[in-house]
C-alpha cells in the first residue's frame, strides 16, 4: 500500500478514548486547541465515548457545537480503550493521527518536539519518564513493560504511554482486538513502521479516576502478550521475484 505524500496541507487527527471523563473533557479541549493552533498542521479532535455512565457525552456534544473542529463518536456500550481507539482511528482523516488520553495526564505540550521526529520516523511514542501515577502502578507497568519486551524482542520502556504520533497510512492497516494497544509499537513495525521512543511529560490525574487495576492489567497484558508473539513468530514476508497477471 502506498504512504500517503506530504500535503501542503497536512492535516493532524486527536483521536481521544474518553470513558467517564466529565469533568477533564472542556480543560483537555481547550489545552489542545491552543496547542494545535502553533503547529504547523491543520487538526480535528476526536472524541470517542465508550459507553460514559457519567454526563461526558452531555459535554462533548454542548462542546462540538461551537467547535468545528471538534468530532465525535458515542459507542453503544462500554467497550474497552482499544476498541474506542479503533473506532476513533477509523474516523480520522489526517495523514498523522495523535492518540492521547482523555484524562490531561498527557501533556500536549510534547507534541512539538515529537512532531519534529516525524517523517523519519512513522511513529513517535512517548515514555513517561517522570511517571506521576502510584508506586504500585509505576511497578506493575515496569514487570508488564520487561515481560512485553522479553516475549516480543522489543525495547520499548513504556508502551502503555497513550501519547503517541503515528502514520495514519500504516495505522489504519491493524486489526484490532482487545488490549492490543499496549502493543501498538510493535503492531506498528509489523507494517514496516519506524519507530521511536521520546521522553515526555506525565501529570498526576486531578480528576476523575483510574479504569484499571493491576491485577486486570498483568493478566490481560500475559494473554495478549502471547498473541503479539505469535504474530511476530508467523509474520510472512512474500517478496515476489517475477509476475504476470491480468490488467
Ligand atoms: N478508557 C476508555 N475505555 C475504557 C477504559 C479507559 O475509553 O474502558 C479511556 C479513559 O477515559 C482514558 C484512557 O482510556 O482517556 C486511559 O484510561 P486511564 O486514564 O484510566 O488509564 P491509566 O492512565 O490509569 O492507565
Ligand atoms: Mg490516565
Amino acid at each position: 500500500m502506498k504512504q500517503a505524500a506530504p500535503s501542503a496541507n497536512r492535516k493532524l487527527s486527536f483521536v481521544i478514548p474518553v470513558f467517564n471523563e466529565q469533568d477533564n473533557l472542556v480543560p483537555l479541549v481547550e489545552e489542545l486547541s491552543g496547542v494545535a493552533a502553533g503547529l504547523p498542521f491543520t487538526h480535528e479532535i476526536i472524541l470517542i465515548d465508550d459507553g460514559s455512565s457519567d454526563d461526558s457525552l452531555t459535554v462533548i456534544r454542548e462542546l462540538s457545537r461551537t467547535r468545528p473542529q471538534l468530532k465525535y463518536l458515542a459507542l453503544a456500550r462500554n467497550s474497552g480503550q482499544s476498541a474506542a481507539l479503533a473506532a476513533g482511528i477509523q474516523a480520522a482523516s489526517g495523514e498523522v493521527v495523535v492518540t492521547l488520553d482523555a484524562d490531561l495526564q498527557n501533556d500536549p505540550a510534547d507534541l512539538a518536539q515529537m512532531l519534529r521526529h516525524y517523517g523519519e520516523y512513522d511513529m513517535v511514542t512517548g515514555w513517561r519518564h517522570n511517571r506521576r501515577d502510584s508506586l504500585a502502578k509505576r511497578i506493575g507497568s515496569l514487570i508488564g513493560n520487561f515481560v512485553r519486551n522479553r516475549l516480543t524482542g522489543e525495547t520499548i520502556r513504556d508502551t502503555g504511554c497513550s501519547l503517541k504520533v503515528m502514520r495514519a497510512s500504516l495505522l489504519k492497516r491493524i486489526k484490532w482486538y482487545r488490549g492490543l494497544h499496549r502493543f501498538l509499537p510493535t503492531l506498528m513495525r509489523l507494517e514496516g513502521a519506524r519507530v521511536i521512543e521520546v521522553k515526555v511529560n506525565h501529570r498526576p490525574r486531578t480528576r476523575g479516576t483510574s479504569k484499571y487495576n493491576n491485577w486486570r492489567r498483568a493478566i490481560d497484558g500475559l494473554y495478549d502478550v502471547l498473541a503479539v508473539r505469535w504474530m511476530i513468530k508467523r509474520q510472512q514476508t512474500v517478496v515476489v521475484r517475477e509476475q504476470h497477471l491480468d490488467d
